[in-house]
């Protein structure tokens, strides 16, 4: 370790580990490469301060596995005597260890079965800028632990770039060192224009100019994903010189003889290939020039599946500082970022903590493992509440756990390597007697999907889940043939991922390899998985023919992805539901579905069915059922209907599917505002009598008053709403209107005449002149106060006046009028004196055309 002393952090040990004693806990940061994970568990183990297990969290397993070889070898040990690691499906753990390198899964896990981390003595928590939903729950727990353990807990947290301050206070003002960095100018060069070219045909374009324009010095790429890698390899072949150029992938699946290939010290250029494992915890010496594609694969938790699947996307600008400045750590540098300046300034500027946008059913069912409640839990960064309640109600649907806590069905789920969801589905496949298939499943969906082509359609089937496991069990029989998978259109890799998931649930769930024949066990079991997640099928509107719409239980719509094999069938769990948009069309998809019988929601989640009565609009009748409903969420189950019982609300719905006909359907909109005229008149002539205010533009109350007892269309056409109406009203108003504002009056001769109400003009009526004659007044009503318009007619129909003033129409107007009409109406009587006449009426028999 000759090059020891040079590490930046090497002056600041002495001075940490004194500042630790002190306080208990304390927050390091230090540019990568100045030394923390080599350098600081190592100085911690000889400082004496502990005798326990000194743990170090290193969030990245292929970080773990090399820092503990390397320590080993630096010490001529093997990983496993005093440096040893325990990432998932490997362990180097012996009795001599004392330095155990860990991921926060795996040390989350032991907190399980361990919450008092009996026999450790200190804990680092290195690379915590990664900030995994794990890493947060862990440093909340270890929090809590430093404070209530009885013996010395020491607890260090690590980084390269985080808010270190922000930290120390989280932790209850631990010690905060932040060693100075040693950082070259690293000059910038980014694309003037995107680049429409593919990814490893703009890596090679790149690589060329490193290696024109800096005559030394190793080239380091970042690059999203194994694919890209391997690609961009094949484009960067021809730079190959052996002895003098050699290219190196590094990534978290390769062997470990090949990453340390990748980092070890050669004499010749080195174009590394590599994932964002480099950016910060894995430093390579001697790089002068970075090619940053701006890009990461990232895995993202889908809620739904309850499982992480891979998205591409781009990096944030805090990490590509991070890239470029792997490019100035010895010397000055280059860095040539493969996106614009416009682009970059696009990026968010840091990354997301996971606690804020990811599930938490996990962690909360495992801190109620420990008695805790994860609301309770003090996190630097509170998760939303939305999460918190979505999370919480999931567990129960999932029996996980109760009002009181955790349940044994939770305790059984946190025992597996597995979502709350895949480990419900497994605990129910196994106790049917199908465990096997019930791993096979859960490995499936915690898996990339085994197929080389998602889209592909399979044959129909009761279940895209079960389709697979088809395929699966029957590359199985073949041995794993790779010919065999190939031909099937099989990914080997995924095949063999799936296989080594499902081999060690076997292994937690105590069974062997056998399958069964009950399906409907296995659609069980998946059902009790996803009951979130039930849905209708339903043709959907205005779409090609057979494309199927799901309606989801929380109200939603997913349209049903083509390759699904199931076809036919009502009831569904959608296993996947995915928001795809598209331009501003935002729209979600189901892949993956799994046929259920509605019976087995009673069977398995009665108390969430709830039976539920209420009215519905028939529109095909017209009229107001009464429907009885089982319902599971918003997704009925069952329905009865029959004729709705008419009550408030009955006449409220059919009011208002008969306005939305038009009002004037059904009510005689002339009498009605005949009606409300009289009523207007009541109010003002007899101000004693209470009247109810109608509005003449009002149909709805009038509806209202007429549909009282009705429960269908039919019915409300067939009455006359206005009398109807008025019948309702109180008898003294109806007494007030029969009498005082009546519909017909009585001239003196006995002829009976209509009184027109309208609106904005006095009532009236009309008849021939010759009936007024003897009438010395003209007719009346509202005990006399409102005297009629009188429209007068001559024998032809024609009114010859038209006034409120009988006796100034004798008077004034009529022995004018008389002579014309004498002349016209011959064969009529004219007296002089009207008001002494009889009255008489004009010849019927019509003459003939003249
Ligand atoms: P930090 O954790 O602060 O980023 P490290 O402790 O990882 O820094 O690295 C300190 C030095 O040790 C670096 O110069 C790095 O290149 C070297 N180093 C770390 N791990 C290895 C390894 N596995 N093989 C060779 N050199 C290594
Ligand atoms: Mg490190």
């Amino acid at each position: 370790m000759s090059s020891k002393l040079s590490l930046p952090i090497e002056s600041h040990l002495a001075g940490a580990l004194q500042k630790l004693k002190a306080n208990g806990q304390l927050v390091l940061e230090a540019e990568p490469g100045a030394g923390k994970t080599t350098r600081f568990p190592l100085a911690l183990l000889d400082s004496g301060l502990t005798s326990g297990l000194i743990i170090v969290v290193q969030p990245r397993r292929i970080a773990a596995r090399m820092v503990a070889h390397f320590l080993a070898e630096t010490m001529q040990e093997s990983a496993g005597d005093t440096i040893g690691y325990q990432v998932r499906f490997e362990k180097r753990l012996g009795p001599k260890t004392r330095v155990l390198f860990m991921t926060e899964g795996m040390l989350l896990r032991r907190m399980q079965g361990d919450p008092e981390l009996e026999g450790v003595g200190a804990v680092i928590v290195d690379e915590f800028h990664e900030r995994s939903l794990a890493l947060d729950v862990m440093v909340a727990l270890l929090g809590k632990l430093v404070r209530s353990r009885t013996d010395k807990l020491w607890l260090v947290v690590m980084s390269a770039t985080m808010d270190g301050q922000k930290v120390a206070e989280y932790l209850g003002g631990a010690e905060h060192i932040s060693v100075p960095g040693r950082v070259f100018p690293v000059e910038m060069k980014h694309l003037d224009v995107p680049s429409q070219n593919h990814l490893d045909q703009q890596v090679r374009v790149a690589v060329g100019r490193a290696l024109s324009e800096n005559s030394e010095g190793h080239i380091l790429v970042f690059l999203p994903g194994v694919a890209e890698i391997r690609r961009a390899r094949k484009a960067c072949e021809k730079y190959q010189r052996a002895g003098e150029i050699e290219i190196f992938d590094l990534h978290g699946s390769l062997a470990l003889k090949a990453q340390r290939q990748a980092l070890a010290k050669t004499n010749c250029r080195k174009i590394i290939l590599s994932t964002n494992i480099a950016e910060t915890s894995l430093t390579i010496d001697g790089v002068r020039a970075v090619i940053d594609s701006g890009l990461v694969r990232e895995s993202r938790f889908n809620q739904q599946r309850g499982a992480s699947s891979l998205v591409m996307c781009n990096i944030s600008q805090a990490s590509a500082t991070q890239r470029a400045g792997r490019a100035g750590r010895t010397q000055e540098g280059t860095c040539y970022r493969l996106y614009t300046r416009q682009a970059y300034g696009r990026f968010s500027a840091y990354d997301t903590p996971e606690i804020l946008r990811a599930d938490l059913a996990e962690p909360m069912l495992m801190l109620e493992s420990l008695g805790l409640k994860i609301e309770l839990m003090p996190f630097l960064d509170a998760p939303p509440e939305t999460a918190l309640l979505q999370a919480r109600s999931l567990l129960k649907k999932l029996s996980a756990i109760g009002d009181e806590g955790l349940l044994s069905l939770g305790k059984e789920m946190l025992r597996l390597p597995l979502h709350p969801r895949l480990g419900r589905l497994v605990l129910a496949a196994k106790e049917t007697g199908a465990g096997a298939d019930g791993a096979l499943l859960a490995a499936l969906l915690a898996e990339r999907d085994i197929r080389q082509n998602r889209d592909e359609p399979l044959e129909t089937g009761d279940s895209d889940l079960l389709a697979l496991r088809d395929l699966f069990t029957e590359v199985e029989k073949a041995g794993f043939s790779e010919r065999m998978m190939r031909h099937a259109r099989l990914n080997v890799l995924s095949v063999q991922r799936v296989r080594q998931a499902r081999d060690q649930l076997l292994r937690s769930i105590s069974c062997k390899k056998s399958s069964t024949d009950n399906e409907d066990a296995l659609l069980q079991a998946i059902l009790l998985a996803y009951p979130d997640q039930v849905a209708r099928m339903a043709v959907a509107s205005g779409k090609r023919k057979g494309e199927q719409d799901l309606v989801m239980v929380g109200g939603g719509r997913a349209a049903l992805h083509a390759s699904s094999v199931v076809r036919e069938g009502e009831w569904v769990v959608a296993l996947d539901v995915e928001e795809r948009q598209t331009g501003t069309d935002r729209r979600a998809w189901a892949r993956q579905v799994s046929r259920i019988e509605p019976d087995w929601l009673l069977d398995h989640f009665e108390d969430e069915v709830e039976a539920v009565d209420g009215i519905e609009w028939d529109g095909a009748r017209g009229r107001v059922d009464a429907i009885s409903q089982l319902r599971y969420g918003s997704l009925v189950l069952e329905e009865s209907r029959e004729r709705a019982k008419p009550d408030e609300a009955v006449t409220e719905l059919l009011i208002t599917e008969a306005m939305r006909k038009g009002a004037e359907q059904f009510v005689d909109m002339g009498a009605f505002a005949s009606l409300v005229r009289r009523l207007e008149y009541a109010r003002e002539f007899f101000p004693d009598v209470e009247v109810p205010e109608v509005s003449r533009d009002d149909a709805q109350s009038q509806l209202r008053l007429a549909a009282k007892g009705l429960t269908s269309l039919k019915e409300l056409s067939a009455v006359n709403c206005v009398k109807r109406a008025e019948e309702s009203l109180s008898y003294e108003v109806q007494n007030v209107l029969r009498k005082q504002l009546p519909t017909q009056v009585s001239l003196k001769g006995g002829r009976k005449l209509t009184v027109t109400y309208e609106p904005d003009k006095p009532p009236w009526v009309q008849s021939y002149l010759q009936d007024f004659f003897g009438m010395d007044q003209g007719p009346a009503i509202a005990s006399g106060r409102l005297a009629l318009t009188l429209h007068l007619l001559a024998p032809n129909r024609r009114a010859v006046q038209v006034t409120g003033d009988l006796p100034g129409f004798w008077d004034n107007h009529y022995p004018g009028l008389r002579q014309s009409l004498m002349r016209r109406y011959p064969r009529h009587g004219w007296p002089e004196d009207p008001r002494t006449a009889s009255p008489t009426r004009p010849t019927r028999r019509r003459k003939k055309q003249s």
